[in-house]
């Protein structure tokens, strides 16, 4: 029999990372991932398949944890994803955003290109790159513009990918897919689409105790109320589990390349509140008031993505309506916060 594939991801204990985990083991992969010690004893969401994945603890701040895990591994295809991922978290910790998301980045695809230089990297890169876009859609040619620290560290890292694809001495395999938002059960509740279907919850289930807190330390259902942003913020949500679908398929082309990954259709953070509260039969305007501090102090958007490239080349297309994504979410969250 042959050997199996093996693949080495970074950031796998997050909601990417954890659902291809589970895409590479189906497809007979072994797989190993980094994580940061301080996680030892709560591996997130890969805690339930945690025995069939092999675990190095690392960080992207220490080259030499890469390296050594690398070595030992010795992987075929290393996806990395591990970012400090909140664009409104970098503007408080811009110089974290710099050395983890963009710097730690150069550090995998350095060390890999000594330990393992026929291994293809996967880089995780984002639409918030496009920040104030120039044009909408956004494709793999619309100009960069980020409008925060987390997503100039991305571009960063998204340059360094191309330069090392390009090297005429010593070319690296790195691809970038240029995600939009993806979302799902798994989803951090400092972003706002699981604030949003966590709210619903604790108010439905009119939960009491225990209520989860948000990315400033307050329960995220205050006297009955939730609050967001900007409500008139435009994104194009689509679910996780399709995504990591495409970070697969791009490692497996001959040549390395960019994707962008979107499903091209465009809600506001109102839109999502709405959807979400009438699954449960709740109209979102009597739960949702808005915050300056949620609201970032540069506003990125409109983001919506043409993914026309990774049809025709790769055959990947989003499966889950934005609708039924909102629906997966609340439902997981009823449960979750019974
Ligand atoms: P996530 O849930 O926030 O996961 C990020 C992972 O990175 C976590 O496992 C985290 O570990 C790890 N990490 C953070 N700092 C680290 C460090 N210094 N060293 C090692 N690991 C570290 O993010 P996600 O939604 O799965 O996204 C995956 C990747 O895709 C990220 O790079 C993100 O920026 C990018 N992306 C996401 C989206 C989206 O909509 N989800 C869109 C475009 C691009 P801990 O658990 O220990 O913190």
């Amino acid at each position: 029999m042959a050997n199996k594939k093996r693949a080495f991801i970074t950031g796998i204990s997050g909601q990417d990372g954890s659902y291809l985990t589970e895409l590479l083991l189906d497809k007979g992969y072994e797989v190993a991932g980094l994580v940061r010690r301080n996680a030892a004893l709560d591996l997130g969401n890969i805690n339930e398949i945690k025995d069939e994945v092999k675990v190095y603890y690392g960080d992207l701040h220490s080259p030499e944890s890469i390296a050594l895990a690398l070595l030992d591994f010795k992987p075929d295809e290393i996806y990395n994803l591990a970012a400090l991922s909140s664009p409104l978290g970098s503007f408080s910790d811009k110089l974290g955003a710099i050395m983890v998301t963009g710097v730690g980045a150069l550090h995998v695809f350095e060390r890999a290109k000594r330990v393992v230089p026929d291994a293809k990297i996967y880089q995780a890169s984002t639409s918030e790159m496009f920040g104030v876009p120039k044009q909408v859609p956004q494709n793999e040619d619309t100009p960069f513009n980020p409008a925060n620290p987390y997503a100039a560290a991305k571009e960063f890292a998204h340059r360094m990918a191309t330069i090392a694809r390009n090297d005429r001495k010593e070319p690296q395999f790195i691809s970038c897919g240029i995600l939009f938002n993806h979302e799902s059960p798994r989803r951090g509740l400092n972003f706002v689409t699981r604030k949003i279907t966590a709210a619903v919850a604790v108010i439905k289930n009119n939960r009491k105790e225990g209520i989860p807190l948000n990315e400033i330390g307050e329960p995220i259902v205050k006297n009955g109320k939730v609050k967001l942003g900007d409500l008139d913020a435009k994104r194009d949500w689509g679910y996780a589990p399709d995504y990591v679908e495409l970070m697969w398929m791009v490692l497996q082309q001959d040549k390395a390349d960019d994707f962008v990954a979107a499903t091209g259709e465009m809600h506001t953070v109102g839109e999502f509140a709405d959807e979400a509260f009438s699954v449960v039969g709740l109209n979102w305007k009597d739960y949702v008031e808005t915050d300056p501090h949620f609201v970032p102090p540069v506003q990125t958007g409109p983001l919506t993505g043409d993914a026309s490239k990774a049809k025709k080349v790769l055959g990947w297309e989003p499966k889950t309506k934005f609708k039924d994504l909102v629906r997966i979410m609340v439902h997981a969250d009823l449960a979750k916060f019974s």
